[in-house]
C-alpha cells in the first residue's frame, strides 16, 4: 500500500502514474469513449506542490454536456431496467477494480490535491467501500411499503429519478465522487460528472475504472471545465433530472438559480463552520486528540472539520496551551512523504485565501500561535503552517466565515447555555462535536446544537447507513443509507380498490 511505501518510493510511483496526463491532455468520457471538447480547448493543471505543470485538460463547455446528458439519457433505460442483482455484481466489480488500483489514485490523488500520502490511501479503499455498500442496497432499491386502507390497497415502489448530474469539488474528490455517484448508480440512474477543475485527474481514474469493470458506456460520463461553463451548463440542462452537489455555499445558491427553469431536484452538501465544545469534565486527552484531528488532517480543508474550538473557560488556558504544544510537532512538508500531515493547499488562489485569514485574525485582536514551516517548501507550493487563533469571540469573522484551511479559532464559554448559543451562532449548521462526561449534558446538548450530525466524544467517524448533511447554509438533504435512494429516486404510489367504494355520481 502507498500509506507504508517510502518517499522515494511514492515520488517513483508519482512519475510512472501521472506520465500519462502530461504526455496527453486529459479528456472527456462520453459515451464510454474518450473525448476532446467540442471547441478543442484545454485548461492547464497545476501541481501544488511546485506550480508544476502536471498537464493539461479538456476543458467543457455546453456542448461537450449535451453530448453526454444525450449519452446518460440514451442509455438510462437499460440501465434502469437492468436487475438490481446486476447492477450489484457490476458495483461490486467497480470496487474490486477500485481496491486493485489504491496505490496508483492515493498518489495521482495526493499530487493532484496536494493531500498527505496518509490519509489519501485510506480514501481510495472508502471510495471502494462506498461502491460496496451501495451495491450490496441495489437489488431491494425499488422496494416500497404496502399502505392498505378502508377500501384500497395502497402500495409504493421507486424507480430511479433519469440521468442526475454530480458535482464535485477539490478537497477530497476521489471519496466525494464515489459518495455520490455509487448510490446514483445503484438506484438505476446514470450519471454525467462534472469534477473540480482545481483537481481533475482521479476523476479520470474513475470513469476509466468503471468502463473497464463492465459498466455498460453511456452509464457514467464525465465532462471536465470550469463551474462557470461546464457546470452551469449541467444544471441547465433538460435532460437532467436531478443535481446532487458538493461544494460552497454561494455555489449552491447560484446552483439553486441555474436550476429553476428546468425544475430539477436538488441536493446539497455546502460549507460548514463546525463547533467542537469541550466541557471540563471532558476526556481531556483523547479531546484533544480529537481536536488536533479534525482540524488539522486533510489540510484543514474538510466540510465536517472542527474550525471553531469552544472550550469551558475553566480549562481553557491548560487546553489552548497543550494544543500550542501539538500544534508545533505537526509536520507540514511532500504530500508523498508518509510522515507529512499538513501538505500544500490546493491552488495558489485558495493559500492567498487562508493566509488573508490569518493576517486578518491579528487585526481582529486574536492572538496567533503559528506551527512550524517546511523550511524546504519549494517556490511556488502553496504551503500554510497550520495557526491557532485564541483569545478569539464568536462575532469576529474568523469564527464565523468558513477559512478551509489548517487554522483553528478558540472560544472561551462559561456554561451550557452558553456553549450552545455560540454553536449555534453561526449561518452553518454541517457537523458538531460534543466533549462531556456527563450523559444528561451530552444528550442535552446535541439536542439543543442546530447541525445536521452530532459527534459525542468522538471525532468524525462515518458509518454508511447514517444520514449526513447539514441545516441553514451547510446543505440541503441528507445522503447515507437509503436517504440517498430516496433522492435518486422517485416514488410512485398505486391505489387499487378491492371493495365498492362510494362513487359521486355526476351527471344523472
Ligand atoms: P466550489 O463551490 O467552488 O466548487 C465545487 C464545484 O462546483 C466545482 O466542480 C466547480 O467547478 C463547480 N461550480 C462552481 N460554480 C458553478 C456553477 N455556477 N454552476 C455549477 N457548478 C459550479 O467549491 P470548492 O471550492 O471546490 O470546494 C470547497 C467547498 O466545498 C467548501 O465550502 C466545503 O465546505 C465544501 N464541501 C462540502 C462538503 C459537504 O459534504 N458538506 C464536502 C466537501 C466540501
Amino acid at each position: 500500500m502507498a500509506a507504508v511505501a517510502s518517499f522515494e518510493e511514492n515520488v517513483a510511483a508519482a512519475g510512472r502514474y501521472l506520465a500519462r496526463f502530461s504526455a496527453a491532455p486529459a479528456l472527456h468520457l462520453i459515451g464510454g469513449e474518450a473525448a476532446a471538447s467540442a471547441s478543442g480547448e484545454t485548461f492547464a493543471n497545476a501541481s501544488p506542490i511546485d506550480g508544476m505543470h502536471l498537464g493539461d485538460v479538456a476543458a467543457g463547455g455546453s456542448d461537450d454536456i449535451a453530448a453526454a446528458a444525450g449519452a446518460a439519457r440514451a442509455s438510462f433505460a437499460e440501465w434502469s431496467g437492468t436487475p438490481g442483482g446486476e447492477r450489484k455484481r457490476l458495483l461490486h466489480a467497480v470496487a474490486d477494480a477500485i481496491e486493485a488500483r489504491a496505490d496508483e489514485i492515493a498518489v495521482v490523488e495526493s499530487v493532484d490535491t496536494g493531500q498527505a500520502i496518509r490519509f489519501m490511501s485510506s480514501a481510495a479503499l472508502r471510495g471502494a467501500e462506498n461502491f460496496r455498500f451501495f451495491a450490496d442496497q441495489a437489488p431491494a432499491a425499488s422496494d416500497g411499503l404496502a399502505l392498505p386502507s378502508a377500501d384500497h390497497l395502497n402500495y409504493t415502489s421507486r424507480r430511479a429519478i433519469g440521468p442526475v448530474g454530480v458535482i464535485t469539488p477539490w478537497n477530497t474528490p476521489f471519496m466525494l465522487s464515489t459518495w455520490k455517484i455509487a448510490p446514483a448508480l445503484a438506484a438505476g440512474c446514470t450519471v454525467v460528472h462534472k469534477p473540480a477543475e482545481w483537481s481533475p485527474l482521479t476523476a479520470c481514474l474513475l470513469a476509466e475504472i468503471a468502463l473497464e469493470a463492465g459498466l455498460p458506456p453511456g452509464v457514467l460520463n464525465v465532462v471536465h471545465g470550469t463551474g462557470e461553463a461546464a457546470g452551469r451548463a449541467l444544471t441547465e440542462h433538460p435532460d437532467i433530472a436531478a443535481v446532487a452537489f458538493v461544494g460552497e455555499s454561494a455555489t449552491g445558491s447560484a446552483i439553486q438559480a441555474q436550476a429553476a427553469p428546468t425544475l430539477k431536484r436538488l441536493h446539497f452538501e455546502l460549507g460548514g463552520k463546525n463547533p467542537v465544545i469541550v466541557f471540563d469534565d471532558a476526556h481531556i486527552d483523547r479531546a484533544l486528540d480529537a481536536v488536533v484531528f479534525m482540524i488539522y488532517s486533510l489540510n484543514g480543508e474538510r466540510c465536517t472539520s472542527s474550525s471553531r474550538l469552544l472550550v469551558q473557560r475553566s480549562i481553557h488556558d491548560d487546553f489552548t496551551e497543550r494544543l500550542a504544544d501539538k500544534l508545533r510537532n505537526i509536520r507540514v512538508g511532500h504530500p508523498l512523504d508518509p510522515a507529512t500531515v499538513i501538505g500544500p493547499l490546493i491552488h495558489p488562489r485558495h493559500c492567498d485565501k487562508v493566509r488573508s485569514y490569518i493576517q486578518l485574525a491579528s487585526t481582529e485582536g486574536a492572538t496567533v500561535v503559528e506551527g512550524t514551516p517546511w523550511a524546504g517548501a519549494p517556490p511556488g507550493g502553496n504551503f500554510v503552517a497550520p495557526v491557532l487563533f485564541t483569545g478569539a469571540t464568536n462575532d469576529m469573522r474568523i469564527a464565523q466565515e468558513e477559512i478551509f484551511g489548517p487554522a483553528l479559532t478558540a472560544i472561551a464559554f462559561d456554561d451550557e447555555d452558553h456553549a450552545v448559543a455560540l454553536a449555534n451562532d453561526t449561518d452553518y449548521g454541517l457537523a458538531a462535536y460534543v466533549w462531556t462526561s456527563d450523559v444528561g449534558r451530552a444528550h442535552r446538548v446535541a439536542g439543543a446544537v442546530d447541525a445536521g450530525m452530532v459527534w459525542v466524544n468522538s471525532q468524525n467517524v462515518r458509518h454508511l447507513p447514517t444520514p449526513f448533511g447539514g441545516t441553514k447554509r451547510s446543505g440541503i438533504g441528507r445522503d447515507g443509507g437509503d436517504w440517498s435512494f430516496d433522492f435518486y429516486m422517485e416514488t410512485k404510489n398505486v391505489a387499487v380498490a378491492h371493495g365498492d367504494h362510494p362513487i359521486p355520481k355526476l351527471g344523472g
